[in-house]
């Protein structure tokens, strides 16, 4: 069995921890590979070789950085059924959802691939006689990305591209439940003609998390994960002096108005609730309906909907509409949750708990799951089940809707189905919500925006990717000099005259 150690200085690199886990597919419970759980020194030996490729890379001109996240771009291409195969082996999501997590990470290496433009940075002529200014976007150092399981190759691409091409060097601490894709993805960098220790990966769980969030050397941290944990990494890594971003959980509302397309509400709800099952931070979790009317017809489609769908292992063909859950332990946890549902008194519309006739029985599986009349208050309201089980919730006013929202701890995505342009563009503005949809369910923004959450869903002032993600990996510098042909006194520019 492979035991997947470190990725360092351009190659493999044991992890000698004797600390070791199983890595599962969890559409049949089988072990398909085995990770090392790094130690700190471990974990430092990465940090030194990203430190010690720093200098070099930081002066790499940003033109021949893009050349290697082109040659990169081309080699995820060619690699696109063999990333997504071990996406679905270890995660578990379907094949074809796999890909798209694929094309969704490439949309930020091609974004990278326009680094010269987006370096370019600032100049004033004369901001006062024969003065200039101009502003430099500089490389941090050594940058880390911890990531989750949900996307092991999406969110890991969500950042280290763009740390890159800005001129960092980077650690990348994947989640250990599923580890392999972003180890390739390191492979493949250093086909491209990535210099050794530019881009390293530490496999490991809290031990190493910790000696990337305290080392000296380590100057940000980009963090996707649950809200406590992100919490934990914001603060801790703040505390030693980083620049953080830590993403965190979530609960998106979709608010469906009486005039909403009825068609178009339920295909969109159906994926954006139950894709990948329900494993994504921007999925839909409660639909929010205005109306009883509005909440009869949605429930009574849903179940039609729901009964149609095919649950299974996700690299079986024709392949099935959803796939298992990450561990025995997830889908215990969201059993739990629909168990609770029912003791606060929801109504259960249609149960996923028995999974005994899906794969034979094999696997992580809960089913797609719906329950109808849930209130506010409720615990299957309030918190992040990361399932196939999605919550209606019945209201009589547009208003009472959107107090629901901004009432709500999470604020990462939320949508509003109309068909009335004042209730939209009214929404839009009113939401508490950093990711918001007009008739669109999962509105994630593309790889040339910037992607992130409000309130309990995002700790830090910036977002990632587009924009943002060169904003948090540069630091600026401003430059103010002057020529002897425009010097004179040199005192009428630090205390300016009228006019
Ligand atoms: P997690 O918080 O358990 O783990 C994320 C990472 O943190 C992993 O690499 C893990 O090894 C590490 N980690 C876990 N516990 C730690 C601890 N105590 N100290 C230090 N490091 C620790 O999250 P997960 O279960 O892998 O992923 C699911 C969560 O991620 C969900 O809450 C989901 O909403 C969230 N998520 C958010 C976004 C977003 O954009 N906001 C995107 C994807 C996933």
């Amino acid at each position: 069995m492979t035991v997947i150690g470190n990725y360092i200085n351009g190659k493999s690199s044991p992890i000698n921890s004797g600390r070791i886990l199983d890595v599962h597919n969890p559409a049949n419970s089988e072990i398909v590979a085995q990770v090392g759980l790094s130690t700190a020194e471990e974990t430092q030996a990465a940090i030194k070789a990203a430190a010690d490729a720093f200098e070099s890379w930081s002066k790499t001109p940003p033109l021949r950085r893009a050349r290697v996240m082109f040659k990169f771009k081309e080699l995820i291409e060619a690699h696109a059924d063999e990333l997504a195969t071990l996406i679905t082996l270890e995660h578990g999501k379907v094949f074809s959802d796999a890909k798209g997590e694929l094309i969704r990470g490439l949309e930020v290496v091609e974004f990278a691939c326009g680094i010269p433009h987006l370096l370019k940075g600032e100049h004033s002529l004369n901001v006062g006689r024969g003065v200039d200014s101009h502003s430099l976007m500089q490389p941090l150092g050594v940058c880390v990305g911890i990531s989750p399981f949900n996307f092991p190759a999406m969110v890991p691409m969500w950042m280290f591209p763009i740390a890159i091409a800005c001129g960092n060097t980077f650690v990348m601490k994947p989640s250990e439940k599923d580890p392999s894709t972003t180890y390739r993805l390191a492979e493949l960098l250093t086909q491209a003609g990535l210099p050794d220790g530019v881009f390293n990966i530490v496999n490991g769980d809290k031990e190493a998390v910790d000696a990337l969030l305290t080392d000296p050397e380590v100057q940000a941290v980009s963090f996707v994960g649950s809200t406590p944990v992100a919490e934990y990494i914001y603060s801790t890594a703040c505390a030693h002096g980083k620049r953080a971003q830590a993403l965190g959980g979530a609960k998106n509302h979709m608010v469906v108005m009486p005039d909403a397309d009825p068609s178009l509400v339920i295909g969109s709800l159906m994926g954006a609730a139950y894709g990948s099952a329900g494993e994504r931070c921007m999925a839909i979790s409660v639909a929010v309906c205005v109306g009883e009317k509005t909440a009869d017809h949605l429930i009574h489609d849903l179940t039609e909907e729901i009964a149609k769908m095919k649950i299974g292992d996700g690299m079986s063909t024709p392949e099935p509409h959803m796939g298992p859950l990450i561990t025995a332990e997830h889908a215990a946890k969201v059993r739990n949750y629909i168990d609770l549902g029912v003791g606060e008194g929801a109504t259960l519309v249609v149960d996923g708990r028995d999974t005994s006739h899906i794969n034979e029985g094999k696997g992580f599986f809960v089913g797609p799951t719906l329950f109808d009349h849930v209130k506010p208050g409720m615990r299957i309201h309030q918190e992040e089940i990361f399932g196939p089980v999605l919550a209606v919730v019945r209201v009589d006013s547009y208003d009472e809707a959107v107090k629901i929202i901004n009432d709500h701890e999470y604020g990462n995505g939320t949508a509003v189905f109309t068909r009335d342009g004042d209730t939209a563009r009214k929404f839009s503005e009113d939401i508490k919500v950093g990711m918001v949809g007009v008739n669109v369910p999962i509105p994630v923004p593309m790889a040339f925006h910037s992607f992130g959450g409000w309130k309990r869903s995002l700790f830090g002032p910036l977002h990632m990717h587009g924009p943002d993600g060169v904003r948090f990996f540069t630091k600026m510098k401003t430059i103010t000099s002057r020529w002897p042909t425009g010097m004179r006194t040199g005192a009428d520019f630090n205390m300016p005259t009228m006019g």
